[in-house]
């Protein structure tokens, strides 16, 4: 039967949006928009004890600033409202006690501290089949009692009560045919009357059922869950529109073994979310990727590639591109290392790519820390961005390398004074000065023959007398091509430059 598709990327708020479900959030959009189908948000907040307030509002402008769109959800609305757990209690009360009545799960009044005797006195305690008759339960109870203790607002929890000795068929669109046998399956609770909510699992499933949800595409942690969900579906009826479901590879410490964690970003010094988090509790702040100066073309590209591959070693893809070529086929069941430098590559190209003026325009704000930008000319700035482009992998690094074009040393590296500025090297630079003053074109090509000429001719050591005129011009020696820094700075500002070095720099004795 073929159905529309219609997926979904279910976040717990329990804090900032971790890389890996940005990953899964992308994965999910992306075969939604292939196949012309829904990408739903559904806040899955049935666990009130690890709610965190700002983290749905988190949720939302890391999707945004990175070009995942949702149809439906708690801000865009849709016909399969509400979109957020914690306002679907009448519904799951409804499935619960389906469920009960059809003696597919029960009651139970274990409280926390008899459960804790329970594992103690019986080493690797289950609860499931082999040990719910020696629980207090109604399996184990009288109907009467149960009513009574219930009438009387006695804490309790509702279990899936399965049926063991089965075999549990999981057919994942990554990792093929996944069988279990139910034996190893605990009564999972489904539903706590405690605060009246179900637990993840009966949540997930039942609304994965009314939202009409075809695909389920979620990490690899969430796999032990599937058997269990498979048994739900079946238990409710809803074997024939059970979703097809895609487990993605776990991303992996970009150095030794396990799962990426934010203490490897620590660690490493890179983010492990997409934004910055600002801890309510704690305080705390965690560095995000959007404030440490990615584009989210390039944590797009770089994520999209983190466990799946176009089967071929192209690698710049646009979201659009991504939605055209992605393919469960292609997602790897291994893990995928989490290779942080490759990320800043990724931005780096990113970077290259943007037009000059573009990036001017990112530039802009970085360049008003330290001048202002008014006084130069739009042109001016790009063709500055545009030399020193490829030197960086971030925006502010711009600065760091394009300094100079907008404020002029006044210091100069004493390590290349001591090897380039010796006696005698002002005499060659007011030589140098006297060549550029006689240039009607300043332009890169031509003043770079002229100079060169002029050197050859008097035989000139050529490294002396180009890197003593750059550290004049740029304050050390290092930067892009002279001629095309001279030509940009006009013949004035470059014999200015000259000048204040002659003035400023003296020989340092080796
Ligand atoms: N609420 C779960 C999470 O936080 C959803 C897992 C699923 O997609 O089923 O990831």
């Amino acid at each position: 039967m073929e159905r529309p598709v219609r997926v979904r990327f279910a976040p717990s708020p329990t804090g900032p949006l971790h890389i890996g479900g940005v990953r899964t959030a992308l994965y999910n959009y992306l075969f939604a928009r292939q196949n012309g189908g829904t990408m739903i948000l559904r806040i899955e907040d049935t666990d009130s004890t690890r709610f965190v307030p700002g983290a749905e509002d988190y949720i939302n402008e890391a999707l945004q600033w990175l070009g995942i769109g949702i149809d439906e959800g708690v801000r865009e609305g849709g016909n399969y409202g509400p979109y957020k757990q914690s306002e679907r209690r009448d519904i799951y009360r409804r499935y619960v006690k389906q469920l009960l009545d059809a003696g597919r799960a029960y009651i139970a009044f274990d409280t926390p501290e008899e459960l804790d005797a329970k594992r103690q006195q019986v080493p690797n305690f289950q609860y499931d089949a082999s040990t719910r008759m020696s629980m207090r339960n109604s399996l184990t109870m009288s109907a009467e009692e149960v009513q009574s203790l219930i009438d009387a607002g006695t804490k309790h929890v509702v279990r899936f009560k399965i049926e063991p000795d089965h075999d549990v068929v999981v057919d994942d669109l990554i990792r093929g045919r996944v069988t279990i046998n139910s034996t190893v399956l605990d009564d999972k609770v489904l539903y706590k009357s405690a605060d009246d909510l179900p637990t993840y699992h009966l949540a997930n499933i039942v609304d994965d059922h009314l939202m009409e949800v075809s695909h389920v595409i979620r990490g690899e942690e969430w796999l032990p869950s599937a058997p269990l969900h498979v048994l739900l579906y079946q238990a409710l009826g809803w074997e024939d529109t059970m979703p097809q479901f895609a487990h993605l590879p776990l991303l992996l410490k970009p150095d030794g073994k396990g799962k990426l964690s934010k203490r490897d970003g620590d660690r490493l010094g890179f983010p492990v979310f997409p934004l910055e988090w600002h801890d309510p509790k704690s305080g705390d702040v965690s560095s995000g990727y959007r404030e440490a100066g990615y584009l989210p073309q390039a944590v797009v590209n770089f994520l999209a590639l983190l466990g799946w591959n176009p089967g071929d070693d192209r690698e710049m893809f646009t979201l659009d591109q991504l939605v055209k070529e992605f393919s469960f086929e292609h997602c790897s069941k291994k893990g995928a290392k989490f290779d942080y430098e490759k990320g800043k590559w990724f931005n780096h190209e990113y970077l290259m790519n943007m037009p000059d003026d573009e990036l001017a325009t990112v530039f802009r704000p970085v360049l008003a820390q330290h001048v202002n930008p008014d006084d130069f000319d739009a042109d001016y700035i790009a063709r500055a961005v545009g030399l020193v482009k490829s030197r960086m992998n971030f925006v502010r690094e711009l600065w760091d390398q394009a300094g100079f074009f907008f404020v002029a040393p006044t210091a100069y590296a004493e390590k290349d004074i001591r090897k380039r500025w010796k006696p005698g090297t002002d005499e060659l630079m007011r030589q140098l000065i006297e060549v550029l003053q006689g240039l009607d074109d300043f332009s890169s090509k031509h003043s770079e023959d002229v100079v060169l000429g002029w050197i050859k001719e008097h035989e000139y050591h050529m490294g002396n007398v180009m890197n003593a005129f750059r550290l004049t011009v740029v304050g050390e020696c290092r930067g892009p091509h002279m001629f095309d820094i001279t030509e940009l700075l006009g013949k004035q500002e470059t014999i200015a430059r000259i000048e204040r070095g002659i003035n400023n720099i003296t020989p340092i004795d080796a």
